[in-house]
C-alpha cells in the first residue's frame, strides 16, 4: 500500500505541488520538485516495512530461549508546521505506517489543504478506513487535545521549539514517547581557503531560498576576517539581483512570507537589529516592487557588525535575513557556532579536509554539511540537538522511533528453583 500511494503521490505531484504553492507561498520551483520526491520516503519505508527483525538473544540461563520483537505503538499524532506540509508529513507517516502503527495527522492551521487533499490518496492506495485520519484547527484548540489523548501513543511533531516545549510537557505527563523536529540559528562557517564562489552560493541558498522560511535556515553566517569584506560585498552584489515576486513565475529567486503574523515577526526582528548596533547592508524593509502582489514580501536582508549576543544572533527569525559574523580562529568559530540553544545544521566551507573533519565532530549539531548546504534525503537521519529537538526522523533507524521493543523469556523446562529470590 505505501508503494502504491507512492506511485499516486507522482502522478498527482504537479497538482500536490500548486496546491502547496497557494497556502504558503514558497517557490513552485521548489515545492513541485518536493512533491515529486516526497514519493520515494513511502518507497523507502515501503521496502523497509519487512525487513525489521528482532533478535535472539544468547543468555546465561541454559534452560531460557529468549528474543526480542519490534511492535508498533499506536495512534501516533502528527503534527505538521506551514512550511512544508506534506514533506515534514511523509517524514512521520511513512516509517509510522510501516512499523504498524495508525495516525491521526494535525496540519498547521494555515497550511491544512494539501494534507486535506492528500488523504483521498491513502484511500486510492489501499488503507483500510481509520488506519490514517486528519483533523484540523489551530494548536490549542485541535493540537493540544490529540496530545493529550489517552489513546494518542505517542507524538511526533514539527515546529517552534516553544510548541515544542508545551508538547513535549503534556505528552510527559503520560509518559507518551515524542520525536521533536524543531527550529534552528545554524552557522554557516567560512574559511579563507574555501571556494570562494561555492561558498557565496551555498551561503545564499542556505538563508534566501524559501524567503528563509526553513528550520534549516543558514541564519548565521561567520567569516573568517581576512575574508570578511570582500565575502559580503560579492554577496550584497548576488542576493541584490534576485527577483522577488510571484511563486508561480519560473524565474521568481525570493516568495512572499507565509503569513501576516510571520511578517510581522521578520521585521520586528529586522527593526530589533537595528536598534542593537547591527548594520544593515542589503534591504531591511518590505518589498512593494513589481510582482509583490498580496503585500508580504520582504527584501533578502544582510546584517553586518553582528555579535553572537545580538537577538538576530540567537533567535530563530525564519525570513529572509543574514547575520554575519566574523572570527579569527577555527577555535572561535566552533565557540560562537556553538553559542546559541538551538544545534539542528552547520555548514562548513573549507578545502582543508583535516580541518572539515575536526569542525564536523566539534559541532553540536545533528547535520552538518561541509562545502554544500541544504542537503536532505530519504536515507539519512534529519534532526537537532539541545532546543532543535529530540530523536531522528528519515533513514533506517527512523522506523524505530515508531516502535518499541518487547523481550521474551521462554523456559525450556519448569522451574524448581526458589520461587522468592529472582531467577
Ligand atoms: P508552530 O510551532 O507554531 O506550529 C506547528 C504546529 O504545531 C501547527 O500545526 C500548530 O497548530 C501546532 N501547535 C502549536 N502549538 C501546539 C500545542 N501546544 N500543542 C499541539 N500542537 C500545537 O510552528 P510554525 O510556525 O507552523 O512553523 C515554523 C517552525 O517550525 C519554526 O520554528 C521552524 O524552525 C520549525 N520547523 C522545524 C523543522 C525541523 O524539521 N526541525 C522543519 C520545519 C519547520
Amino acid at each position: 500500500m505505501l508503494l502504491r500511494l507512492a506511485d499516486l503521490i507522482e502522478r498527482d505531484a504537479p497538482r500536490l505541488g500548486e496546491i502547496e504553492v497557494r497556502d504558503n507561498g514558497k517557490l513552485l520551483a521548489e515545492m513541485g520538485m518536493q512533491t515529486k520526491y516526497l514519493a520515494e520516503w513511502y518507497r523507502y519505508y515501503g521496502g523497509l516495512a519487512d525487513k525489521v527483525e528482532g533478535t535472539v538473544i544468547p543468555v546465561d540461563r541454559p534452560d531460557m530461549f529468549c528474543y526480542s520483537r519490534y511492535e508498533p505503538l499506536g495512534v501516533i499524532a502528527m503534527i505538521t508546521p506551514w512550511n512544508s506540509p506534506l514533506l515534514l508529513l511523509a517524514w512521520k507517516l511513512a516509517p509510522a505506517l510501516a512499523a504498524g502503527n495508525t495516525a491521526v495527522i494535525k496540519p498547521s492551521e494555515f497550511t491544512s489543504a494539501s494534507t486535506l487533499e492528500f488523504m483521498p490518496l491513502i484511500e486510492e492506495a489501499g488503507f483500510p478506513k481509520g488506519v490514517v485520519n486528519c483533523i484540523t484547527g489551530n494548536g490549542k484548540d485541535a493540537g493540544a487535545p490529540l496530545v493529550a489523548h489517552p489513546k494518542t501513543a505517542m507524538v511526533a511533531f514539527t515546529g517552534s521549539d516553544t510548541a515544542g516545549e508545551q508538547i513535549y510537557a503534556n505528552a510527559a505527563r503520560k509518559i507518551a514517547p515524542v520525536t521533536l523536529e524543531l527550529g534552528g540559528k545554524s552557522p554557516n562557517i567560512v574559511f579563507a581557503d574555501a571556494d570562494f564562489e561555492a561558498a557565496i552560493m551555498g551561503t545564499i541558498s542556505g538563508i534566501f531560498a524559501a524567503s528563509g522560511q526553513t528550520c534549516t535556515a543558514g541564519s548565521r553566517l561567520l567569516v573568517e576576517r581576512p575574508l570578511h569584506d570582500r565575502f559580503v560585498d560579492r554577496l550584497v552584489e548576488v542576493a541584490s539581483q534576485a527577483k522577488i515576486g510571484d511563486p508561480m513565475a519560473a524565474d521568481t529567486h525570493v516568495g512572499p512570507i507565509t503569513t501576516p503574523p510571520q511578517f510581522a515577526k521578520v521585521l520586528h526582528y529586522i527593526e530589533t537589529a537595528q536598534k542593537e548596533g547591527a548594520t544593515c547592508v542589503l534591504g531591511g524593509n518590505p518589498y512593494t516592487g513589481p510582482g509583490a502582489k498580496g503585500n508580504l514580501f520582504i527584501e533578502p536582508t544582510i546584517f553586518t557588525g553582528v555579535t553572537n549576543q545580538m537577538t538576530i544572533a540567537q533567535e530563530e527569525v525564519f525570513g529572509p535575513v543574514l547575520a554575519v559574523i566574523p572570527f579569527d580562529s577555527e577555535e572561535e568559530a566552533v565557540q560562537i557556532a556553538n553559542g546559541t540553544i538551538f544545534g539542528l545544521a552547520a555548514g562548513v566551507w573549507t578545502t582543508d579536509l583535516a580541518r572539515a573533519l575536526r569542525m564536523t565532530e566539534k559541532l553540536k549539531t545533528g547535520m552538518v554539511w561541509v562545502n554544500t548546504y541544504r542537503a536532505v534525503s530519504y536515507t539519512t537521519p534529519f534532526g537537532g540537538t539541545k532546543r532543535s529537538g529530540l530523536g531522528r526522523e528519515c533513514g533506517q533507524q527512523a522506523i524505530k522511533e515508531f516502535m518499541e521493543v518487547k523481550t521474551v523469556w521462554i523456559a525450556q523446562k519448569t522451574a524448581t528453583t526458589n520461587p522468592f529470590i529472582m531467577r
